[in-house]
């Protein structure tokens, strides 16, 4: 076995990788950019090597600056993780030419892979099944429309270099082709670097269903179950589930068979992840298979009780597979859901910020969270901004999912938006608790999963001005006396023979609101969101006890240096003081308008400069933390100038263009 294996990314998965490795006995190297110097994974690996500035693209995208790291370590193999140089045939070749093991599949099985256009052929011929579809060279355009017209509608148009669900598009009718096609293939230009298509038959209730896959170099090829990763947005997972529900033994076999006879077919070795689109009628298609150890590789280890990450290191180290397939037995149920700072109200705008306060749940047989940050640590817009995978595992899926919800709502986390909320609301949506799973899951369910902010509003707002209330109290040592109800104890708003009134105003959910908090010996009565509400409350510390008529709760409030964060049982509330002249709040609630919502580069520019265009319509494009964004045009209008050329690097808040709205 290896002595020492150098971790060639970052986050969770480097500090995931780590730990099997040190169970193992098997020292770690890290590497680290500027940005991650203090950052977790650099802490928990024996050693560490600086490999560059903050950019991946300058750090961890270096293969030659990463194998450099592993020969002054002496570290005999690299595990490339998922994202970065994982996929990257040329990377695994440089290994190889230095001696250097790639725990990862041989360099002709990535290649072999990287492209899904030759990848469909592959499997073609090896009898693994389709969606129907053109996967050809001729990527002429009237070629390509007749491939579609022929097949019928709804197609979707893929790019062949495509991942991350860019450069796909949907067209629903013959009308809508050449414009899909063209918007399709520009942002795969922007994206891969290459425009090819391919065609196939859009599914319209799928579900994604991929295979875990196995194979040695001694021959043995084996599935280790499936994994549901029906759930996601923009393409992209957001909560998974082992098994898939509904999933039959005949089914899994027959499905299970041909992923790795997928596998078998470019000689594979190590971990890999054969992915199926599953038809309401049973039948299942080949998507495409990933070279590498997946994001939500966690749901299989826990209802198989293995360690894949162990696998890997034996299979890169020449062992055979630790199990034939008939020994491969699945235990209870698993969910995976994926933590990120992001904002599921604003089309899951990728956040940045520091992490001032968190606090996961507590891990135990049921509840593991795969991190990479601390307490302190920042979100920044370098990189992915997953903060953890909160994993859960029982034995039905019913009670699973019991723990996924109670495991998310003790999740609190301030200093930046997340998702929390929104994976807290789906997981304990209907549908969802019932199954009814689809690759469509939350355009359908939007209703339900995402929050009616005035309801919200009238449930939070009286508890969070009271939270207020009491911690600025508690700041002033208002609070700390012998009898800390004694009218004579207190120094603020407090006058004889007047009522005990304190106006505040709370930032909240996008706007200011004003609040009356009226003390009445014990009782406060509230009048926030037009309603009057009389709780009793104390804060010790940061926990709030709460008792609104009668309902009593145990709350967390936690201050960062963007507010503060209210956490209670169903949910957390984020709000700002608004102290009269600092504006405190006004710089967070700023419109983004024309200007970067968040540091990042300029993709491609949409429209001509002096053209007139439509409300709504794209005007440019720009990425960051690996997503794109669009800035639209607020109204009809006239594009007077671009202040940035594509490739440009921006300032999150700079004015992009010179638009000219109409006038009225
Ligand atoms: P990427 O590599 O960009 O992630 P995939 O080919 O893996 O793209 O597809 C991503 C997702 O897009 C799938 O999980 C599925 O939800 C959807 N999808 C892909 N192909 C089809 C299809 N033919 N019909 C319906 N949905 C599809």
């Amino acid at each position: 076995m290896f002595n020492k294996i150098l971790i060639a990314n970052r986050g969770e998965i480097a500090c995931r990788v780590i730990k099997t490795a040190r169970r193992m006995g098997i020292a770690t190297v890290a590497v680290y950019s500027d940005a991650d110097r203090e950052a977790l994974h650099v802490r928990m690996a024996d050693e560490a090597i600086h490999i560059g500035p903050a950019p991946a693209r300058e750090s961890y995208l270096l293969g030659d600056r990463i194998l450099g790291a592993a020969q002054t370590t002496n570290a005999g193999a690299i595990h490339p993780g998922y994202g970065f140089l994982s996929e990257n045939a040329g990377f695994a070749a440089a290994c190889a030419e230095q001696g250097v093991v790639f725990i990862g599949p041989p360099t002709s099985a990535i290649e072999a892979m990287g492209s899904k256009s030759a990848a469909k052929r592959i499997m073609e011929e090896a009898g693994v099944p389709l969606v129907p579809g053109y996967h050809g060279d001729d990527q002429d355009p009237a070629l390509l429309r007749g491939a579609a017209d022929a097949m019928g509608y709804p197609v979707l148009l893929k790019a062949t270099a495509g991942g991350g669900g860019k450069g796909m598009r949907q067209v629903w009718s013959e009308g809508e082709f050449d414009e899909a096609l063209a918007a399709a293939k520009r942002e795969s230009l922007a994206s891969f670097g290459d425009d090819t298509m391919l065609v196939e038959k859009y599914l319209t209730k799928p579900r994604h269903v991929e295979f875990q896959v196995f194979c040695d170099n001694h021959g043995n090829g084996i599935y280790l179950a499936e994994r549901d990763c029906s759930v996601q947005r923009r393409h992209q997972k957001v909560i998974e589930e082992a098994p898939a529900p509904g999933m039959t033994e005949a089914l899994r076999t027959e499905m299970g068979d041909a992923a790795v006879k997928a596998a078998q077919a470019i000689d594979y070795q190590g971990a890999g992840t054969v992915e199926f689109l599953l038809d309401e009628d049973g039948s299942f298609y080949f998507m495409e298979m990933n070279t590498r150890l997946q994001v939500e590789h966690p749901v299989t280890e826990m209802i198989t009780g293995q360690d894949l990450v162990e696998w890997q290191l034996l299979v890169a180290n020449g062992s055979p597979l630790p199990l034939a397939q008939d020994q491969v037995r699945i235990n209870g149920h698993a969910f995976e859901a994926r933590v990120y700072a992001e904002d599921p109200d604003n089309d899951f705008l990728p956040a940045t910020g520091t992490l001032g306060f968190l606090q996961p749940p507590d891990e135990s047989s049921h509840v593991r969270v795969d991190t990479g940050v601390r307490q302190g640590d920042e979100i920044s817009v370098y990189y992915d901004p997953m903060i953890a995978k909160l994993i859960v595992w029982d034995e039905s899926r019913e009670r699973a999912l019991q723990r996924l919800a109670s495991a998310l709502a003790e999740y609190r986390i301030g200093g930046t938006v997340t998702n929390l909320d929104f994976l807290y609301n789906l997981a304990t949506s209907r549908p969802f608790v019932e199954a009814e799973l689809d690759t469509g899951f939350i355009e359908k369910h939007s209703e339900l999963i995402f929050h009616d902010r005035h309801q919200d509003l009238e449930r939070e707002l009286p508890l969070a001005a009271l939270a207020l209330l009491l911690h600025k109290q508690q700041a002033d040592g208002t609070r700390s006396c012998v009898d800390p109800f004694s009218p004579w104890q207190h120094n603020n708003a407090w006058r004889l023979n007047e009522p005990h009134a304190h106006r505040l105003t709370l930032h909240c959910h996008g706007e200011d609101h004003e609040v009356l908090v009226e003390q009445r010996g014990l009782d406060y009565i509230v009048a926030a969101a037009g309603r009057e509400t009389r709780l009793r409350g104390e804060l010790s510390g940061d926990t709030l006890h709460l008792d609104a008529e009668g309902h009593r709760q145990r709350g967390t409030l936690a201050r960062t240096h963007d507010g503060y964060t209210l956490y209670l049982a169903d949910g957390a509330c984020h709000f700002q003081d608004v102290q009269p002249d600092t504006g405190e709040a006004d710089a967070a609630g700023a419109d983004a308008g024309l200007s970067a919502p968040m540091n990042g580069t300029i993709v491609a520019l949409l429209a001509e400069v002096g053209a007139s265009v439509e409300a709504d319509a794209p005007l440019l494009v720009m990425e960051a933390m690996k997503m794109e964004h669009t800035i639209r045009a607020p109204a009809a209008g006239v594009v007077k100038a671009f202040y940035y050329q594509p490739g440009d690097l921006v300032d999150g808040g700079a004015e992009l263009l010179d638009f000219q709205a109409d006038e009225e």
